[in-house]
């Protein structure tokens, strides 16, 4: 992770309250890590995106141990399990956005493939996604679910949870979440409908052009 752990601490608490404003969260929900060399950052536990600061986020040693700030989110485990199996990822972004959230609810999905393939920017920032089963937010149950991914995918949905999506940075992170919620929302809207989706020769081209993420084949 390059810049200082001051610097984290800042574009994080930057790209929650944007988060916020956009109402890709509501009240204490969601939360937020960085990779630091020593540990990760994450947003700590009952706090809002709209209203966070730097000194507050919790800083968490590798392994898990609380080392200053407020105390972590609850779901801090999710967070490690994410950046313990994504090496080249330093950023990881949960949040209960609606769309996505409403789509975690449907029956009938692909587990291995939740959220059709519609538009070119979903697959460029996330590929594919993974539906995991319905776990008590905070269980540990999610973390190991999490863990026995090996790391395959950018974005996971948790079913009747919300969306947990990596990136190579904070911004990365940040950008592939709301292209998930984007990609859930038109997913939503075209419930039903008899809906044309990308061809699995468009998105080769589009992993072609512009590489990554993974699993590349459909
Ligand atoms: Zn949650």
């Amino acid at each position: 992770m390059s810049g200082t752990e001051d610097q984290a601490r800042e574009a994080l608490v930057g790209f929650a309250k944007s988060l916020f404003a956009r109402g890709f969260t509501v009240g204490s929900s969601g939360n937020i890590s960085v990779r630091l060399k020593d540990g990760f950052l994450v947003t700590p536990t009952n706090s809002c995106f709209g209203d966070l600061h730097a000194e507050d986020i919790s800083k968490l040693g590798a392994d898990g141990t609380h080392v200053s700030g407020r105390q972590p989110s609850k779901e801090w485990a999710m967070h490690k399990a994410m950046l313990d199996t994504r090496p080249n990822d330093n950023a990881v972004v949960h949040l209960h956005s609606t769309y996505a959230t409403a789509l975690s609810c449907l029956d009938g999905l692909d587990e291995n493939d939740c959220i059709p393939p519609l538009t070119p920017y979903f697959i460029m920032r996330v590929g594919r996604a993974k539906l995991l089963p319905y776990f008590r937010p905070g269980s540990s149950e999610i973390a190991a679910a999490l863990s026995a991914l090996n790391g395959q995918y950018t974005g996971v949905l948790l079913a009747n949870h919300g969306p947990v999506v990596c990136g190579a940075s904070l911004a990365d992170a940040v950008y592939a979440a709301e292209e998930m919620e984007e990609a859930s929302k038109i997913a939503m809207l075209t419930n039903r409908l008899a809906v044309r989706s990308l061809s699995a020769e468009q998105i080769d081209d589009l992993i072609a052009t512009f590489g990554k993420p993974f699993p590349l084949k459909r």
